[in-house]
């Protein structure tokens, strides 16, 4: 027998501290796995996982021991099979639309969808996909477009934004089902403290974790849920696009998620208070919160949702210029002006200058999205100083 072969220091230090130290318990805490790459220990093993004959880690972009936790916790969260995580929201919608467009079916999409999903939709007609917009509540309508061709996918937001309308996420199955179509709902403003939208039929669950799922704005990330053999072909697709969510940012999300059931309840209740208060000033024209008795999907929203109608709240000024809008947004204090939702502070919005600044004024403007409309995305302060902070503001207009 040799002696063992000495390592010399320079090769140590390298290769220090690769494991845990064994018997150190379970850690309480999901650990965070960097690691780009693994050691399979021999070559049949490693064949063995690349030839997806034993389950196994291939290469960061290709999945990754956190990011995987993360999927299987909004697996079970939003009751589907499989989850695939993306680098952001919008990867994850781009991913899905463009593997939609290539089955050269139509896809039939809510006309007032978050703006940069408008514009992608619009890019994809430009190109030649055929691309029809509807509004979801028009039921009739959306018989109509996806009876009109062959349609592959019927694409809705659960609550839209910024307008605030509130799907029928069975109904809407059921016509897509019928056309031969799937249904895509984007959850974001729901999230699944609110809606499992597969529950319901719906066949795709889209999130943009960056909003209420991480709920602390420092993390952007995107999933898509449904069937198995739906999600296999966009984890496929996140492989070869390099869009795969690295495991520091899954790390954030599950820690982020581990309170979404409180931080809805508190921010759902904020939005209300908030919303009814509007309602009865006399320098808003108009308040739009599905858990107001006026929202025209009111009903549906507490049949859907329960008592939390959703944490965002959209209001015109009666005075419904560019103007009065900035002069309410600049004499914020409290409120963050920020181009996001779903973080625990309160942020605002000018939806005309930013998530909707794409989207034709003429369109805009036909939506209902003027420019005295602004979004508040309500956090878990306490309601009297949310309150106070725009009360002083709208005495600024
Ligand atoms: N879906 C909705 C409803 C959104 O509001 C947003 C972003 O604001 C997105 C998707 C896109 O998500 P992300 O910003 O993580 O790409």
């Amino acid at each position: 027998m040799g002696e063992a072969r000495r390592i010399h220091f320079g090769s140590r230090v390298v290769r220090a501290a690769r494991e845990l130290p064994a018997g150190a318990g379970i850690p309480n805490v999901l650990p965070l796995v960097q690691s780009v790459a693994f050691d399979y220990g021999s070559m049949r093993e490693q064949d063995a996982i690349f030839g997806k004959e034993r389950p196994g880690w291939v290469y960061g972009r290709y999945g990754t021991p956190t990011t995987a936790a993360l999927e299987h916790a909004l697996a079970a969260l939003d009751e589907v099979e499989e989850v695939v995580c993306f680098v952001s929201g919008m990867a994850a919608i781009a991913a899905l639309l463009d593997i939609a467009r290539e089955g050269r079916g139509r896809i039939v999409a809510q006309e007032d969808t978050y703006g940069s999903t408008r514009s992608l939709l619009e890019r994809l007609r430009a190109e030649g996909a055929d691309v029809a917009f509807v509004d979801p509540t028009d039921h009739r309508g959306v018989q109509r477009a996806l009876a009109e061709r062959d349609t592959t996918l019927l694409y809705v937001e659960a609550i839209s934004n910024p307008l605030l309308r509130v799907v029928d996420v069975a109904a809407l199955a059921e016509l897509a089902h019928r056309a031969g179509a799937r249904l895509a709902v984007d959850a974001t403003f729901a999230s699944p403290a609110l809606l499992r939208p597969a529950g319901l039929g719906a066949d795709l669950v889209l999130h943009s974790l960056t909003k209420y799922i991480n709920g602390h704005g420092d993390v952007m990330g995107g999933s898509v849920g449904g069937r198995r053999e739906q999600i296999s072909p966009l984890r496929d697709r996140v492989t070869s696009d390099g869009a795969y969510l690295p495991p520091h940012e899954a790390w954030l999300v599950v820690r982020g998620m581990r309170t979404l059931e409180l931080r809805m309840g508190r921010q759902c209740a904020n939005a209300l208070a908030l919303a009814t208060h509007l309602a009865a000033q006399p320098k808003v024209a108009r308040v739009i919160h599905p858990g107001l008795e006026s929202h025209p999907q009111h009903e549906l929203a507490r049949a859907q949702f329960g008592e939390r109608c959703g944490a965002v709240v959209t209001f015109a000024l009666r005075d419904d210029t560019r103007d009065a809008a900035y002069r309410f947004l600049d004499a914020l204090e409290l409120a963050a002006s920020a181009t996001t939702v779903g973080d625990l502070y309160t942020e605002v919005l000018h939806p005309a200058t930013s998530s909707h600044r794409m989207v034709a004024p003429a369109e805009r403007e036909r939506m209902g999205i003027t420019d005295g409309t602004v979004r508040v995305s309500v956090g878990i302060e306490d309601p009297y100083d949310i309150v106070a902070d725009l009360d002083a503001a709208l005495a600024r207009v």
